[in-house]
């Protein structure tokens, strides 16, 4: 642990967001070094004021994303990095983080209305760009097949972690939206970041809590696959994997994330 390495976790640790073991190491550190200790003590009184003399407002979820875009993501390091220490190794490294962040829109608002903010496909665009900012942390690191037990345990419906080549990190988070559980996958492939959510088949083209535009269900209906890019260069690729809807969103070229999603 050095003093670099705290300053990028203090502001975790003081929102209580990494797992104890991470929490001790890092308070550790604090208590032998003055300048870190100082460092948590003022963003501890910070938080403090502003939570006593600050009134909460809600913000559009766009303008959440931007602003951590712009602040965390700048930093450049992944959250892998950032959250585990640079001791993390994916193969073994199997953390259970105590809270996921608060403020991530579509996965933790349990009262959103069934509108936009059901559809899947800006959820999964939100969650990949929450997973950027490091909104969403991973609930477990580690190896595919860990991932998928870790995640089968908390839905009904077959997890699809598939292997991917080149692949320095995978992580999974669970989730519960409009009383739907949802599995997601976070890979990390060198400076890429693809993000895959997933939900039960049945539930999303029912539509009464989670759902797709028509034109995305036609697709599914007839080809099994859907896939739409965005003008920023994001795209969603959705596709039927036994039971479950995967809907990956990634910032890498079109060609390359569809390679990665259909290489056996
Ligand atoms: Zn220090």
């Amino acid at each position: 642990m050095n003093c670099t390495e705290f300053h990028d976790c203090a502001c975790e640790v003081v929102d209580r967001r990494l797992s104890d073991d991470r929490t001790k190491e890092l308070l550790q550190h604090a208590q032998v070094c003055p300048h870190c200790r100082y460092e948590l003590q003022a963003l501890a009184a910070a938080k403090q004021a502003v939570h006593d003399k600050v009134p909460m407002v809600s913000v559009p979820a766009s303008l959440y994303y931007s602003i951590l875009d712009r602040t965390v993501h700048r930093s450049g390091l992944s959250w892998f990095s950032r959250l585990f220490g640079v001791r993390l190794n994916p193969v073994i490294a199997v953390t259970a983080l105590l809270t996921v962040a608060v403020g991530v829109y579509s996965l933790l608002n349990p009262y959103a209305t069934v509108s936009d903010d059901a559809n899947i496909i800006r959820q999964s665009l939100s969650n990949y760009q929450a997973v950027i900012g490091g909104a969403i942390k991973p609930q477990m690191v580690g190896e595919s097949d860990r991932v998928r037990t870790f995640l089968e345990q908390g839905v009904a419906f077959d997890v699809n972690v598939p292997r991917m080549k080149d692949c320095n990190s995978c992580a999974g988070v669970l989730s519960d939206f409009n009383g739907v559980k949802l599995a997601h996958v976070v890979y990390q492939i060198g400076d890429d970041i693809v993000y895959i959510y997933q939900a039960d088949m049945s539930e999303a083209m029912k539509g009464e809590r989670i759902g797709l535009p028509e034109k995305a269900k036609d697709e599914l209906t007839r080809t099994d696959w859907y896939i739409e890019e965005n003008p920023d260069g994001r795209t969603v690729v959705l596709w039927k994997y036994k039971n479950t809807l995967c809907a990956a969103v990634s910032g890498m070229k079109k060609s390359e994330l569809l390679s990665l999603l259909t290489k056996r």
